[in-house]
């Protein structure tokens, strides 16, 4: 049988323990070639071997190397520090040992983002531009304070929103001509379909903040097709024309974009809906309760709910889990088939690996209002490094949600091939967990 090396199945702390008690601590000067063809845990150590070359480069980094940094032994840095962000970044700063290769980044984060500020409210966006990866979903954070409107507008792109604090009031009208008109709170969620025509308006005595989500990575908020455009570049005839306005009433319409302002609140919901009598869509549901919806899972370290077009079947192009993990708890290693994730940190603070093909590894950490970014089919872990819950949004432009848990996969190898590729003793395979937690420990 496989003769487990002791080192593989312990931790960074516990690896870094091990060889400094082995008397490999103090340099790689130290390593025998036959003590380093012992250890797995260095990187392409059997390469570096045959060309008889050891460290050096950093595609010749190794693990030991990696291990020695983060514990604080590596070279100083005497020169110039953003000292913020690296206070923020420890695992860019110090890469844990198991990252590897150039990896394309995976986090920026709306604090980064130029905000557009307009009495009533804001937006910025963090899109394909700024996380050129994310080729399939762009976001959008934007406050409106109480009255102020998102003016009346369409995209070519589907919405999916999610409520972060506040109330709004949100309308869309439909090809039939019929409007649909919702209050929303913190918590819920709405999807507007590429090309109608919708509202958004903030609420109660403090309005709203909330959080869009476009099915097009180069998506911008600032590209949107307006109501008060539409109509300053119609010729004042040809709007008299269609509207039976007289001529001089162009001269009062906006002659630029409103895009966000203040405005007087509302009639009640009911009211507006009275208005709109036989008009108003009752049928199908644009908004959604997700905060409020039970979990698909939930257990000790936390919980997952899931909204696609199976249980909210107006979103037909994005799918969205909400997760929350306790202090401790971890969102196990999986991947999507078939869609890349765009992740929005909602609270707490974590750290997330992604690794790709060539053994490419990224580890980078997340905080409230970060976005995160998983190729499609990467493997991907996150896990709680704070002292509070997480909480956080995957985003996946697709009509299901779709996820492989590795747990699982490995709970379903016949014994066998499991020994064969994981070098394990079976009794130690079967302890994984032999169906998909979503979130560990159970
Ligand atoms: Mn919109
Ligand atoms: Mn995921």
């Amino acid at each position: 049988m496989h003769e487990t090396n002791e080192s593989d199945l312990k931790s960074p702390a516990a690896v870094a323990e091990t060889e400094r008690g082995t008397g490999i601590g103090t340099g790689v000067s130290g390593v025998s070639e036959e003590q380093l063809l012992s250890r797995r845990s260095f990187v392409g150590v059997s390469a570096l071997a045959g060309a008889g070359l050891f460290a050096g480069t950093a595609a010749a980094q190794t693990r030991k190397e990696m291990i020695d940094a983060r514990a604080g032994k590596g070279p100083t840095d005497p020169g110039p520090e953003n000292r913020g962000l690296l206070g923020m970044n420890p695992n860019s700063n110090k890469p844990p040992f198991t990252d590897h290769g150039t990896s394309a980044p995976i986090w920026y984060s709306f604090d980064l983002a130029p905000r557009r500020i307009q009495p009533g409210g804001w937006t910025h966006q963090v899109t394909q531009r700024e996380l050129p990866s994310s080729k399939e979903l762009a976001g959008v954070n934007m406050r409106l304070e109480s009255g102020a409107f998102r003016e009346l507008h369409w995209h070519t792109a589907n919405e999916w929103a999610y409520m972060l604090t506040g109330k709004a009031r949100v309308s869309v009208m439909q090809p039939n001509g019929k409007m649909s008109l919702d209050d929303v709170e913190a918590g819920d969620l709405w999807y507007f379909p590429a090309g109608l025509p919708h509202s958004i308006q903030g609420l109660g005595e403090d309005g709203c903040e909330f959080l869009l989500v476009f099915d097009e990575g180069a998506f911008s908020e600032d590209d949107t097709f307006l109501l008060s455009e539409f109509l300053a570049h119609t010729s004042p005839e040809m709007v008299e024309k269609n509207t039976g306005w007289p001529r001089e009433v162009w001269d009062t319409l906006p002659a630029e974009e409103l895009y966000i302002f203040e405005a007087p609140l509302p009639d009640s919901l009911e009211k507006e809906r009275a208005f709109l009598g036989e008009h108003l869509e009752m049928k199908i549901q644009y908004t959604f309760k997700m905060g409020s919806m039970a979990p698909v899972l939930k257990n000790a370290s936390g919980e997952v709910r899931v909204v696609d077009s199976r249980n909210f079947p107006v979103a037909q192009n994005i799918a969205a889990a909400l997760l929350t993990i306790r202090p401790g708890g971890v969102r196990e290693m999986h991947w999507h088939p078939d869609m890349s994730e765009w992740q929005y940190w909602v609270k707490g603070k974590g750290r997330m690996t992604v690794v790709t093909t060539g053994g490419k590894a990224r580890t980078m950490d997340f905080n409230a209002n970060d976005v995160g970014y998983v190729p499609s089919t990467a493997g991907h872990m996150i896990e709680n490094t704070g002292t509070e819950d997480i909480v956080f949004l995957e985003m996946f432009r697709a009509p299901v949600y779709k996820e492989v848990s590795l747990n699982e996969w490995i709970a379903r190898m016949p014994p066998r091939m499991a020994e064969a590729h994981l070098k394990l003793p079976e009794s130690l395979i079967r302890k994984v967990p032999q169906k998909k937690a979503g979130i560990l420990p159970e």
